[in-house]
């Protein structure tokens, strides 16, 4: 047999080797191209399993996927589901649980390529967030990296895929829009990035209160509760709690528009609420006493309450309860709000952390304070911060009513947004420092209150002690 004849082009040694050295170059071309591919794919996988885990997180609560729904979400039994424990906040994220899949836009994340970071803003409890444009327009973004979780639970943690959902599902003028979710460029790395594309705003509420000279004004502050109320009525009727509003997660624009921002602490509840969400939800200083005494069945009156501190911290340009620990939360707040007793709040004995906690015997001289505390508020302002700082969570009022409220219809008028002052953007300059506490780590252990003793809080004060020593302007 002869010998293979060679290729009806090589008629020389040279031409052999050249057309091998073609051969060659195609083959590495061709398997460039399969790893490019295989890259692609792995990526789009990543982003449909983000938003698959976010889907299942609120499988509980709805089953069409289309929301925000104005309908009634009811709650399944948690028994039916075969859900015999604890918090579907943590069961979610459990690892084994079938995920429901859903695919679609989340397939086809862009990269973090067409964007150019511009400055940091700050870096956060569950991510960083800095400043950027797109390279196509020219538009200036915030660019927010979600935080992975390697631990115990891979990847995104729950709190990033509720983020995304949440905020991909609401269109409000006072919530942050969220333009694209974008993947990190390593497309290969396990551990790539997740960005939040969001619109960019200048200030934040806690920044503008540590910077200004003057406080705000009464007509002011009227605008940005409305704003902020409006924000917050449109996630309750969407049945979404945000568990974590505070003056650092409002963000106020350069034409006086406010935006609700941070989800990582969000989601979606039923109606009835699920009987056992996670107590250990709100930066501490914003967090209820509900909260703080472990109750594991709540809902939007959580949010209220934040509120009222937002609104006393717009008074005062001071964080209104800054508890150093939880025993010390419970302590603040008592001494502004009063000791509860059974008829300003049914049933609180029955809390898991109520059941031990000694508190004052004489029920003299322990009831709230806030009207003593606020005296340039009138009497209408003193009394809506008095109701959504109720110790009683039935008692505060939704933030449908809160809209409202007489307050808002006194004199002086809710400013328009177009006359709000313009204030130096810090966003677009150095990295931020916080002074405060951060928003609850996930898996973390509350502290317990156990058998805290608060009964001698009040000692050696009287009524009008207890209204003294706070200085505030007339508003
Ligand atoms: P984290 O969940 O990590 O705490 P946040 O969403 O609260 O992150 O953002 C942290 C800070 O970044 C905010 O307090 C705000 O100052 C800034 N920030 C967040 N979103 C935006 C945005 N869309 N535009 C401008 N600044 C933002």
């Amino acid at each position: 047999m002869s010998a293979k004849p060679g290729s009806r082009w090589a008629s020389t040694k040279e031409d052999a080797e050249l057309e091998a050295k073609i051969k060659r170059e195609k083959e590495e071309k061709r398997r460039r191209k399969a790893e490019k591919a295989r890259k692609l794919e792995e990526e789009k996988k990543q982003a449909a399993e983000a938003a698959a885990a976010a889907a299942q997180q609120d499988q509980d609560d709805d089953d069409d996927g289309r929301r925000p729904s104005k309908r009634r979400k009811l709650t399944p039994d948690p028994k039916a589901a075969g859900d015999d424990d604890d918090d579907d906040d943590d069961d979610a994220a459990a690892p084994g649980k079938l995920l429901r899949f859903e695919t679609g836009t989340w397939g086809k994340c862009r990269s973090v390529e067409n964007y150019d970071k511009l400055n940091d803003i700050e870096e956060g409890t569950y991510g960083w967030v800095a400043r950027a444009t797109q390279l196509a327009t020219g538009k200036v973004v915030a660019l927010k990296r979600l935080k992975l979780d390697f631990g115990d639970r891979s990847g995104l943690p729950v709190t990033g895929l509720r983020e995304i959902q949440i905020l991909r599902d609401c269109r409000h003028r006072n919530v942050v829009d969220l333009e694209e979710v974008v993947v990190g460029d390593d497309v290969t790395r396990l551990d790539n990035s997740i960005f939040l594309v969001l619109e960019f705003v200048e200030h934040d509420i806690k920044s503008i209160l540590e910077d200004m000279p003057e406080p705000f004004l009464s007509s002011e502050i009227k605008q940005l509760l409305l704003q902020l109320t409006s924000g917050v009525a449109y996630l309750h009727d969407n049945w979404i709690l945000h568990r974590d509003l505070k003056t650092s997660n409002l963000l106020l624009s350069n034409r006086g528009q406010l935006k609700v921002a941070d989800f990582g602490m969000a989601r979606y509840v039923g109606d009835p609420p699920p009987p056992k969400l996670t107590a250990l939800v709100v930066t501490l200083w914003y967090r209820s006493p509900e909260l703080l005494l472990g109750t594991r069945t709540y809902g939007q009156p959580v949010d209220m309450w934040s509120v009222g501190c937002i609104f006393g911290e717009l008074l005062t340009r001071e964080p209104l309860l800054q508890g150093k620990n939880e025993v010390d939360q419970m302590t603040k707040i008592f001494e502004l709000c009063g000791v509860p007793t059974e008829e300003s709040w049914p049933g609180f004995r029955r809390l898991p952390n109520a059941r031990s906690l000694r508190l004052p015997k004489n029920p003299l001289n322990t009831g709230p304070v806030i009207r003593a505390r606020f005296p340039g508020l009138t009497a209408a302002g003193a009394g809506l911060l008095g109701d959504l700082l109720s110790l009683d969570p039935d008692r505060r009022p939704s933030a449908r009513d809160m809209l409202r409220h007489e307050y808002f219809r006194q004199d002086p008028k809710p400013k328009p947004e177009s006359m709000f002052p313009t204030f130096p953007s810090k966003a677009g300059q150095e990295r931020r420092r916080r002074h405060e506490p951060h928003a609850p780590v996930r898996g973390q252990a509350a502290a317990s209150l156990g058998d805290a003793d608060f009964s001698s809080i009040f000692q050696g004060r009287d009524q009008e002690e207890r209204g003294a020593g706070f200085s505030l302007r007339m508003v």
